[in-house]
């Protein structure tokens, strides 16, 4: 189950915590948000991948999933390399970036340990090694095919619910007011297609649902939302300043 969606939603509401004990310029509150949002969201692109390799092998493909874009080693890379990209440019706006995709990596981790009833690989690649590098919240339990395929398509629900989150803060914060008619459409989109998928989850044979639904979310919908996140990122980078953004939203009206 992906729940890219939920992550993104996870991302908008962790965005706040993340920059509330940060003593920083504004520019640098902006440049940590939206690398959290995108940290929210990136590790699950490792299913990109997946859905190539399942159309051959699908136990292979389903191995891929969750191990090094969902690690701590990933976390340490991001924020390693952002920070030697600082010292290099002589400008701190790509540590606060980096740390930023860190923590939203380290949120998605967390998500996914709770609420997913898979194991993550959070110590990859010391399996490789012969040392138990996953954590499952989950040992023993199975969840019933008829939910795991109902949560698959609640993807749809969570995709819906993450672009009127963002249609509500570009009307809040005034910000890019030209995607707005975009963000309803896609909204409606997702949303039709939550319900078509629920009910296809009763009636279809599981792995004729499965490449159904998984070829589209990750070739297509999952990208999608990638893309829709980096074109809102005046709206997403508003939430680093809300009070002052809004401020300027209703001056400009
Ligand atoms: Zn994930």
């Amino acid at each position: 189950v992906p729940q890219v969606g939920l992550h993104a939603g996870a991302g908008l509401l962790g965005s706040q915590a993340v920059i509330a004990g940060l003593a920083a310029p504004a520019p640098l509150k902006r440049a940590m948000i939206f690398g959290f949002m995108l940290g929210n969201l990136l590790p699950d692109f490792d299913l990109v991948a997946s859905v190539m390799m399942w159309l051959h092998d699908q136990t292979l493909a389903l191995s891929l999933h969750r191990g090094f874009t969902h690690s701590l080693f990933f976390c340490l890379l991001a924020a390693s390399g952002f920070s030697a990209g600082a010292v290099i440019v002589g400008d701190r706006e790509p540590r606060y970036f980096g740390f930023g995709v860190s923590l939203g990596v380290l949120t998605h981790l967390f998500a996914d340990m709770l609420l997913w009833f898979s194991p993550v690989d959070v110590l990859w690649p010391l399996g490789f090694f012969g040392i138990p590098s996953e954590i499952n919240l989950w040992e023993g339990w199975t969840t019933p095919p008829l939910l795991e395929r109902l949560l698959t398509a609640a993807e749809f629900g969570a995709f819906a619910l993450y672009y009127r989150w963002l249609w509500h803060l570009s009307v809040r914060y005034g910000t890019n007011p030209d995607l707005r008619p975009q963000l309803v459409r896609l909204e409606s989109t997702c949303l039709v297609l939550w319900v078509a998928y629920s009910a296809l989850a009763f009636d279809l044979n599981p792995s004729l649902f499965e490449g159904l639904i998984f070829v589209p979310i990750g070739v297509l919908f999952m990208p999608f939302c990638l893309y829709v996140t980096v074109r809102m990122r005046a709206t997403i980078e508003a939430m680093a300043t809300p009070a002052l953004s809004a401020a300027r939203a209703r001056y400009s009206r």
